[in-house]
């Protein structure tokens, strides 16, 4: 696919990433990927284990590093910014006074409370966890600050082993919730394929998922592999593909400067 873009990708300006931005970007080209999204988490949650981690002065000298040494391979600057909506006063600074091309905003908590925490879905039924989750990315979509949502249904993977198999048609309401947001907001979802290489073996979203947002009036859309190691990179591009087609979309966005520049046939 000559399109081929990765917009979800961590380096080791993440924490929980130990592989430097030449390796992953070494690998994208070998893989045949063209055009790289590095989006390092900026997170501020008093829990988070990467509380304080992140330097975007250090990120940015990888990136420009990065673009002198591969000129064949499109490398674009973004974050993913845990919960935006409640740490804006921090987060302003940054994402205001550096050249991002992409922003991604996440929920990994809800509360006080982790959704990579077995203790959350122990302590509540599979529908009121995930109501909760996506009231909360509700919230973050209306609150903006940022250009695409990070998987969507995020606890679908974190919760599988405990409650086995996600079924999205329970789930029509809330999603519908968020995609709402997203198109009044001008949000654009990605399709996240790191769940396909986990036990769930489903995309962020699936396809049923999507069909609602097409449905919808939603046209815009990103591929994001979140890779953490370089084998994953472009990782689950052509079942994202399969999901976007199968669900009515049939164009994917190119950011640059915060704004979508083009619009590729898939
Ligand atoms: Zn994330
Ligand atoms: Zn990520």
């Amino acid at each position: 696919m000559a399109f081929l873009n990765d917009y979800h990708v961590h380096t080791d300006n993440s924490m929980d990433c130990k592989f430097p931005m030449a390796s992953m970007c070494e690998q994208a080209l070998q893989s045949g990927v063209r055009e790289i999204a590095f989006t390092d988490h900026l997170n501020h949650h008093l829990l988070d284990l990467d509380l304080g981690f992140y330097r975007a002065d250090k990120y940015f000298a990888d990136v420009e590093a990065c673009r002198a040494r591969y000129p064949d391979l499109k490398i674009l600057a973004g974050i993913e910014l845990g919960e935006p909506h409640r740490w804006w006063k921090r987060i302003a600074p940054i994402v205001d006074n550096y050249p991002y091309d992409l922003i991604l905003g996440s929920v990994h908590w809800v509360g006080k409370e982790s959704m990579f925490d077995a203790n959350y879905y122990r302590g509540r039924e599979p529908q009121q966890a995930y109501h909760e989750y996506f009231e909360e990315v509700v919230q973050m979509v209306n609150h903006g600050g940022f250009d695409i949502l990070a998987h969507v249904d995020l606890p679908k993977r974190t919760a599988y082993g405990i409650y086995g198999a996600f079924d999205a048609a329970a789930l029509e309401d809330d999603f519908r919730a968020v995609w709402q947001a997203c198109i009044d907001n001008y949000i654009t979802p990605e399709i996240n394929t790191k769940s396909l290489r986990l036990s769930v073996a489903e995309a962020h979203p699936n396809m049923d998922a999507l069909r609602w947002y097409v449905e919808m009036g939603g046209k815009r859309l990103t591929f994001g592999s979140d890779a953490h190691t370089p084998d994953s990179i472009g990782s689950g591009m052509g079942e994202a593909r399969r999901i976007a087609l199968g669900a009515g979309l049939h164009y994917i966005c190119h950011f640059e400067g915060r704004r979508i520049i083009q619009w590729s046939p898939l």
